[in-house]
């Protein structure tokens, strides 16, 4: 039983509207899909979201990845996931996104051959997961307004993106807590954005706010400066782009330099990496989150079935599907209700159709 081709789709999805983080704005997720097609009649899909400033992917890197990966996978194994993802290792590195394309159209294939929903095979822990929705930035009662909107439409999370300027990042956060109330539960993201001196006076002023956690205030490889704000820091902090991979989770534990990881496929390079990523937290007692980049359902679906399988999940930010206007899933995989996603009992990740029309043709087949 063996791969037989591999087609890959360029996808070009808008959001709703720009969406702003501390490293820039974006208008539209260009995504790359895969469809791995077996010669048991089985096929598996998987999407990239790649994100420049996140893990040095664009678009054209990873169709480039997968020139160099996808002849190599005709005729192997697709159970034999850890065997492909040494393979892949081997013939490119970084390219985490591409690399977690295939890795979810392997576990894909996997679950639809067990006839098993995906997160049943890997742990089977919980069956829905809160996800809070995320704010971009914007002038406090702008963000206030959207905040507001959100929790009217049922959301009970929030994710307040901030890290562009201490004082009204403080603003922000404030006029969002006023006009929610205190039943919502706030998280605010910083994505690198601040000082470490900075983010700690952010905190020391935000401190009653009830603001469940704080994540990425400082550069990326600035451990030292995150271990200072951790240490400081009367509310939790969470590392995102600090850890990538399960040695990047290592070097946070060992430095005490977060109480909490953000960990996401794109990042990983698949659902393999991210379990062991939570694996090594989880024996260092940091709960972690799955997050997202800017994925359709299909990669979101992938997210949120780890997240539901393992125990040491404990938050999820799974919104990306939710913030695009353009849908490129047109029934199945992972619902919505009351701020939770929920897991169809359908098997592999639980994907029926797509739009056509925004999938497309494939703009490569490798067979
Ligand atoms: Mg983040």
């Amino acid at each position: 039983m063996g791969i037989e081709r591999i087609e890959v789709y360029s996808v070009s999805l808008q959001y709703y509207e720009p969406f702003t983080i501390a490293l820039g704005t974006s208008t539209t997720s260009n995504n790359v899909v895969v469809k791995v097609v077996t010669d048991f009649k089985i096929v598996g899909w998987g999407e990239a979201s790649p994100s420049f400033r996140i893990t040095n992917e664009t678009q054209e890197t990873v169709l480039a990845a997968f020139e160099k990966i996808c002849p190599k996978l005709i005729g192997t194994c697709p159970f034999c996931v850890e065997q492909t993802i040494e393979l892949m290792d081997k013939l490119v590195d970084g390219n985490t996104s591409a690399k977690a394309a295939i890795d979810t159209a392997l576990h894909d294939i996997i679950g639809k051959k067990c006839k098993k929903p995906l997160y049943m095979l890997m742990g089977g822990y919980r069956t829905e997961v809160l996800t809070d929705i995320t704010i971009g930035i914007k002038p406090p009662k702008e963000m206030a307004k959207a905040a507001l909107k959100a929790v009217k439409k049922g959301f009970k999370a929030l994710k307040l993106k901030v890290g562009v300027n201490p004082k009204e990042d403080v603003q922000r956060i404030k006029s969002v807590r006023e006009a929610v109330g205190a039943e919502v539960k706030i998280r605010i993201d910083a994505n690198q954005g601040w000082k470490p001196k900075e983010a700690i006076e952010v905190i020391n002023k935000i401190e009653g706010l009830d603001i469940e956690f704080v994540e990425q205030p400082v550069k990326a490889d600035d451990i030292k400066g995150l271990a200072y704000v951790k240490k400081e820091s009367p509310i939790p902090i969470m590392a995102d782009e600090s850890v990538h991979s399960p040695a990047d989770a290592i070097k946070i534990i060992q430095a005490e330099a977060a109480d909490l990881i953000n960990v996401k496929l794109m990042k990983s390079g698949g659902i393999s990496k991210a379990k062991k990523i939570v694996a090594i937290a989880e024996a260092a007692k940091i709960p972690c989150m799955v997050g997202c980049m800017g994925e359709s359902r299909l990669g979101i679906s992938a997210a949120t079935h780890l997240a539901a399988a393992l125990k040491n999940i404990e938050y999820a930010d799974l919104d990306s599907d939710l913030m695009l206007r353009t849908k490129l899933v047109k029934r199945g995989g992972v619902g919505l209700k009351n701020s939770k996603r929920m897991i169809p009992e359908k098997i592999g990740l639980g994907i029926s159709t797509f739009r056509q029309e925004v999938l497309g043709s494939p703009i490569r087949i490798y067979k």
